[in-house]
């Protein structure tokens, strides 16, 4: 049997999705993160004036090839790649062609390449898309994305500088485990808890006041944690934000409704055949199967995590500014995700990445100087990944980084006042007790920023310690009563 050759996601979804095909009976096995090589080896080989993310991904495919083919493995009988495509306006739907083009130029023309059409959820070549190999992968995607978003809202407050990634990686071996022997949902949720538990020893302070930072754009350029987008996410902790990602469960999610409301479209024009009512039911069953598998596993981390919007939500926000049914690449979410992220709150700033060469991130930021007009107190930039001036995109970021800040701080001493606190009685109330160094310790609806829904959560707590400070009877002991 041959191996199956993926990859692209971030690492913990290439980790549990290569457990997930494995508990299905396959070898598996995801390629690395791609780095400059790949894309220069894309550049080499791909057609000319296509996107940054093919000349990313194929180069990188390539690239391991070569290195596998040098260590005397034959590759083209050993591997069958698979990937994902979908016809479409935008290149996604030439990727196939492009990576069977440069393997052939690299000279591995017989290695096979399979595709999952994400639009038709169907396979192509050799694989054979049951409902247990979805079932499998949907419960390996919706993992990833808590772990990941676990990470990232922890990251940013950790004391011990490194302790969430250490925690971060033996929890993903933990699930990767656990998907690939069992599978089962229970002892994921079982798998969960000790999740929670070992991130519980990370100790943290959420009394910074970082701004939240919501990096959307392009579907591949905003997840991908590799040159592919300079380390954005990594880059932006670094200097002093708590950063927002997207789930690739939203992606899926925006994939259902949107075939969904195709049918309601063709529907409208030759009314409801038995088969497009089946193609109804199936994909709202779906849809519907697919959120409560996700809220059920989240619910397990105490929702520390983050959940993604609701479509149709995101579909009316954008709507006037852009035709949901336009698809290809994110279509309306670009969009959709700013207006949200300012109507509602939901981050401080928000940084649009859109891949060199691509056609749909191009044709949302038109339409975002509208956006920005009619919503001017957003934060927002949109910035162009080629691979090259990093140093260039990074200022830019860090232009508007700098006003996120000082927002973050103004909500910070606001939130201070009127919870009757100062900064440096938080910060002791942190110091003292363990309980508010707990990455789940109780955190406010009210609020955007963590440092604030922090000190109103616990506004109690912070006080009581300071009354018994206050009356000089404090001891270790009489606080940990
Ligand atoms: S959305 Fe843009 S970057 Fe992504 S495949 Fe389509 S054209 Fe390329």
């Amino acid at each position: 049997m041959r191996t199956i050759l993926f990859g692209s996601l971030t690492p913990i979804h290439d980790r549990l999705i290569e457990a997930a095909v494995e508990h299905l009976g396959y070898d598996a096995q995801h390629l690395p993160q791609p780095d400059i090589e790949a894309l220069k080896t894309g550049r080499e080989l791909c057609n000319k004036g296509m996107c940054n993310p093919v000349y990313f991904t194929v180069g990188n495919l390539i690239n391991f090839l070569k290195k596998e083919a040098e260590n005397g493995i034959k590759v083209e009988d050993k591997y069958i790649f698979v990937t994902i495509g979908a016809c479409g306006p935008c290149r996604f739907g030439m990727y196939e062609m492009e990576y069977k083009n440069a393997l052939k130029l690299a000279g591995f023309e017989n290695l096979k390449v399979s595709l999952l059409n994400q639009t038709t959820f169907s396979a192509e070549g050799e694989i054979t898309l049951t409902w247990n190999f979805i079932y499998s992968l949907m419960k390996a995607v919706i993992i990833a994305d808590i772990l990941r978003d676990l990470g990232y809202k922890i990251r940013p407050y950790e004391i011990n500088k490194g302790e969430t990634d250490r925690k971060l990686s033996e929890a993903t071996e933990l699930m990767f485990r656990i998907i690939r022997n069992s599978g089962k949902a229970k002892d994921i949720i079982t798998g969960l808890r000790e999740v929670k538990k070992l991130f519980s020893t990370i100790e943290i302070d959420y009394s910074i006041p970082k701004p939240i930072v919501n990096v959307i754009g392009e579907f591949w350029v905003q997840t991908t944690e590799s040159d592919g987008n300079y380390h954005i996410h990594r880059w932006l902790e670094e200097e002093g934000a708590e950063v927002k990602v997207e789930p690739i469960s939203g992606w899926i999610d925006y994939q259902l409704y949107t075939e969904r409301e195709k049918i309601f479209i063709e529907a409208k024009a030759k009314g409801f055949s038995l088969k497009l009512l089946k193609k109804l039911a199936f994909l709202t069953g779906l849809q519907e199967f697919y959120r409560h598998l996700f809220e059920t596993f989240r619910h397990i981390v105490k929702e520390r995590a983050g959940t993604f919007v609701s479509q149709k939500l995101l579909w009316n926000l954008a709507k006037e500014y852009y035709d949901p049914l336009v698809t290809g690449g994110e279509g309306h979410l670009e969009v959709a995700k700013h207006i949200y992220n300012v109507k509602f709150q939901k981050a401080h700033m928000t940084l649009s990445l859109k891949p060199f060469g691509c056609m749909p991130s191009t044709q949302s930021d038109g339409v975002q100087t509208k956006v920005i007009s009619d919503y001017p107190e957003t934060i927002f930039v949109s910035v162009e990944t080629s691979g090259d001036s990093e140093v260039n995109v990074k200022s830019r970021i860090q232009m508007k980084l700098y006003e996120a800040k000082e927002l973050a701080v103004e909500e910070f001493e606001k939130a201070l006042k009127e919870t009757n606190l100062t900064k440096n009685e938080v910060k002791e109330a942190v110091k003292t007790n363990q309980n508010l160094r707990n990455p789940f310790v109780k955190l406010s609806k009210t609020g955007l920023l963590t440092a604030e829904r922090f000190i109103r959560g616990n506004r109690k707590e912070i006080k009581a310690f300071l009354k018994v400070k206050q009356e000089k009877k404090w001891t270790p002991s009489t606080l940990k009563k």
